[in-house]
């Protein structure tokens, strides 16, 4: 099997054993060689050079502490409630249109713009949905809305390798699968 060590994400973690991001294979082999970090977790695969072959890492941990930078929360926006919901109509679940952004409530009725009331919405769930309350058209949200944990945000992604996503949940916290961030 052949895999491309750019795009395979390794969850690397502090040294306090804290989530930090995830990285592509290329750069966690990198510090795993160079010792700055250690491999807490392995893949069946092996990588291959010119003179040796070595398992791939899955998880990795820094052999130094790395400082956070502290951020004061995401920030509201039509990108960020994009990337909360998935790119997903929180209407029908479709996501394989160009997506807009749609007020539960709607504006004309005193709808607040902000997470709990902002959804991502496709156009014909949009449209028909128009000025109307979900009560007045009987339509359902997905999934109920809510302000995201920045501190999730270098964690969502939709995994092409669910086998590490396995082994990531261990040391992922809980409350991430529970936001439906790794699908
Ligand atoms: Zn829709």
């Amino acid at each position: 099997m052949t895999v491309n060590l750019d795009s395979l994400k390794i969850l690397v973690l502090n040294y306090s054993y804290e989530p930090l991001q995830f990285c592509n294979a290329k750069r966690a082999i990198v510090m795993v060689l160079t010792g700055r970090a250690e491999s807490l977790e392995l893949d069946g695969c092996f990588v291959r050079t010119p003179n040796t072959a070595y398992r791939l890492p899955i998880v990795i941990r820094t052999l130094k502490m790395v400082r956070r930078k502290r951020r004061k929360g995401i920030s509201f926006s039509k990108k960020n409630i994009l990337r909360r919901d998935n790119y997903t109509c929180q209407y029908c679940g479709d996501n394989s249109r160009l997506m807009t952004v749609d007020h539960i409530l709607p504006k004309s009725r005193g709808g607040k713009t902000n997470w709990v009331n902002v959804v991502v919405a496709c156009k014909p769930c949009n449209l028909r949905k128009g000025d109307r309350s979900l009560q007045e058209i009987d339509m359902n949200l997905v999934r109920k809305p809510f302000k995201p944990d920045y501190q999730l945000y270098p964690f969502q992604i939709s995994s092409d390798s669910p086998s590490h996503v396995e082994a990531w949940k261990k040391y992922l916290p809980k409350k991430l699968f529970l936001a439906g961030a790794l699908n």
